[in-house]
């Protein structure tokens, strides 16, 4: 009896969160960590597909880390990171290219199987991501930063009650394709449809002041906070991107951001529909 109460109990506490949330856009961002070795995450999915029953209009962008990887050194294509983001050469792209669509049909299969309605594409399409080549001190070759974004298609489908399920590739004014990360086409999405919110879901716990100890956990951070830390070195490599994402969609009018870990399980729904916070959450 005390045990069915209890469930009561979260159902009731995740209330005012399912009415404040009714209907408002959110956009997910699942790192390369979404498929591993045993296929995609579905704890994760079964996150998006709640929040979408609940009546929420998640967005998921997802990445490709690890597999794009072991694609490349099958190629014979050492990979290379400068500032969290991957080198990338005419062959490489090709390659990605591959690898995030395997990731994206692997996604949308399973978000099918889970009972949501769900669309894959990629930012090639209907001009929803155009870039120009991403300036840098190293020449990173076809990596992209995002010039504007036409989320029409995006709109239609979350109208329609259909999750997209999105990969970052861009094209150029010069027609080529474009590797962008994953964290910057999140937060330009986000930041046209407004979204209420903008989850990055990581392999870490969120921001750390020691990066290897998760009791260093920053629970809150402002704007500001974050351009701090990156001048200081605090954030570095692939936090780098994200943290910039964060501070990019709070400044275009998203309300709140958050980091979190994708390896706890429902990291998710612990984070929207509960009282407690689990990872760091980016404010004004
Ligand atoms: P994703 O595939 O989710 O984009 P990345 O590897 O690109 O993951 O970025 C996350 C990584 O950023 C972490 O694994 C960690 O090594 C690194 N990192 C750098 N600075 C920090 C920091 N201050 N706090 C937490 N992680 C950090
Ligand atoms: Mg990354």
């Amino acid at each position: 009896m005390k045990e069915a109460i209890k469930k009561s109990e979260v159902l009731i506490e995740a209330l005012p969160y399912i009415k404040k949330f009714y209907k408002k856009i959110v956009v997910i961002k699942y790192g390369g960590a979404a498929v591993n070795e045993s296929g995609v995450d579905r704890s994760v999915l079964e996150d998006i597909v709640f929040m979408n029953y609940a009546g929420m209009k998640p967005i998921l962008v997802h990445g490709g880390g690890p597999l794009i990887s072991k694609f490349m050194k099958k190629a014979g294509i050492e990979p290379r990171f400068i500032a969290g983001r991957r080198v990338t050469d005419r062959e490489s792209i090709y390659i990605i290219d591959k690898a995030l669509h395997s990731i994206n049909q692997q996604i949308v299969k399973t978000l099918k199987e889970l009972g949501a309605k769900a669309f894959g594409l990629s930012g090639r399409e209907n001009g929803l991501i155009r870039v120009k080549k991403l300036k840098s001190e190293v020449d990173l070759g076809f990596v992209g930063s995002v010039t504007s974004v036409d989320a029409t298609v995006v709109r239609q489908l979350i109208e329609d009650n259909i999750i997209p399920v999105i990969y970052p590739l861009g094209t150029g004014k010069d027609r080529n394709l474009y590797n962008v990360n994953a964290d910057d086409v999140a937060s330009e999405i986000a930041t046209a449809l407004k979204a209420e919110k903008f989850v990055l879901l990581t392999n870490v716990r969120g921001i750390m002041k020691d990066k290897l100890d998760p009791s260093t956990l920053y629970n809150t951070l402002t704007v500001s906070d974050i351009s701090k830390l990156v001048k200081k070195g605090i954030v570095s490599s692939g936090m780098i991107p994200k943290a910039f994402a964060c501070v990019n969609a709070i400044k275009g009018g998203v309300k709140k951001a958050h980091i979190l870990d994708a390896g706890i399980p429902h990291a998710l729904l612990l984070e929207i529909f509960t009282d407690r916070g689990i990872g760091t959450e980016i404010v004004k």
